[in-house]
């Protein structure tokens, strides 16, 4: 028998209560934290299972047939997701990611998207809603998907080579049926489709240029992401890390880039075009180059829970106050109230910190919270 972690705490049940403020925390749209950030940005993780087993994320010797993945009661339900979005929006939020674990495994994830495209932001304009998944079940929902109002999708797909990416997602899955969903998506008519190349050092690395080559002028995005020390369970090391400087680097000296501005404040990708045409290129510099400053991305658990960055070790629970009978202006308040006590920085701190992960609390999986 494989030796498996056992967790001494469990990040899902150490949860902080959220409480209503003494004085109500007024939904203004103009929310900030105590580091003056704004709340623009909501990640939606819908559910905790996922059919890869990415060593980086979800292990297969911790994620096993006995993991304890939480029971479908839960779950927040779509009205449930949808109230609380609701109230997120009216503090600001413009840009709502579903994500998991696989989100394409949630049951009728359509009708979701269908009561969260309804939504409007403060001016009144439709919410940037998008998805990000594996993609193995993309090429069956992208139609649904899109029907149901869902504007972008990014994919994720750590190489070209069909060995390299069996091996990386673990079971097996063939690249070939990633790259047939990003093709059902460009023909549903989802728009700034991305891919997302998580980067590791000594596995797929050799995979950059491959990628680089095949996605150029196809209208498809690829970014490459720094292999992140998220979670307590995929061994991080900081030698698997590849410097995004290096990727560009290493694509510049075969098809020459430039960097352009950012699209929008916040954007945690960095943007490089193609000096020669054929679209661009994005990098992700989680390690490297912290981007704490502007962050604006809150996360919703499966269950409801309010984490205020990645690599938290609690989130703050709303599911009890939903399910406490809070009003939707008590929701809003609890919300509020968070966001305005949030001093979260983790990256720019992470130096700095003991090497034990997160000065010594358990940090939160990222298929729990999504990324
Ligand atoms: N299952 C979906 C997928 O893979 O796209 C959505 C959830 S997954 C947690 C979201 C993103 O996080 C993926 O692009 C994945 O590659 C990235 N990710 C997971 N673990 C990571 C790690 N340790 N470092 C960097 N990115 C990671
Ligand atoms: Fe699943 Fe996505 Fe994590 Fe891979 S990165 S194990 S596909 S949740
Ligand atoms: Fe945001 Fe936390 Fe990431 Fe910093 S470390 S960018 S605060 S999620």
């Amino acid at each position: 028998m494989s030796e498996r972690v056992i967790p001494l705490i469990d990040y899902r049940i150490a949860s902080l209560a959220a409480r209503l403020p003494a004085q109500p925390v007024g939904a203004t749209g103009l929310l900030v934290d105590t580091l003056g950030r704004p709340l623009n940005d909501l990640r939606n993780s819908v559910t905790d299972r996922c059919n890869f087993r990415c060593s980086y994320c979800m292990p297969k010797e911790v994620f096993d047939k006995d993991y304890p993945y939480l029971p479908h009661s839960s779950l927040l339900s779509f009205e449930e997701i949808t109230r609380l979005a609701s109230q997120f929006v009216a503090h600001g939020v413009r840009k709502i990611r579903l994500t998991g674990g696989e989100p394409l495994l949630r049951k009728n994830l359509e009708v979701l998207v269908a009561q969260l495209a309804a939504l409007r932001t403060l001016d009144g304009a439709p919410l940037d809603l998008t998805l990000t998944t594996n993609g193995s079940l993309l090429q069956r929902k992208a139609r649904a998907l899109k029907d149901a109002g869902l504007q972008r999708v990014t994919v994720s797909l750590d190489g070209l080579d069909d060995a390299v990416f069996r091996s990386m997602n673990d079971v097996d899955f063939p690249v070939a049926e990633v790259l047939k969903g990003i093709d059902a998506a460009q023909a549903a008519g989802l728009q700034s489709i991305k891919v997302n190349m998580v980067v590791k050092r000594g596995t797929n690395d050799h995979e950059i240029l491959p990628m680089a080559r095949h996605f150029k002028g196809t209208g498809v995005t690829l970014r490459f992401i720094e292999y992140m020390d998220v979670g307590a369970t995929n061994g991080w090391r900081m030698n698997e890390v590849m410097p995004s400087a290096e990727v560009v680097q290493r694509i510049s000296a075969e098809l020459p880039l430039v960097q352009l501005e950012p699209s929008a404040p916040g954007e945690t990708a960095q943007r490089w075009g193609y000096a020669n045409g054929g679209g661009e290129i994005g990098v992700i510099s989680s390690v490297t180059q912290a981007f704490c400053g502007d962050c604006n991305r809150a996360r919703l658990s499966t269950e409801g829970k309010l984490y205020l960055c990645l690599f938290a070790s609690q989130g703050h629970d709303l599911r009890a106050l939903l399910r406490g009978g809070a009003s939707d202006a008590d929701l809003a308040s609890a919300i509020g109230h968070i966001w305005q006590g949030r001093s979260d920085r983790y990256s720019e701190l992470r130096a700095s910190l003991p090497a034990e992960a997160g000065g010594g609390a358990r940090r939160v999986e990222m298929s729990y919270i999504g990324g």
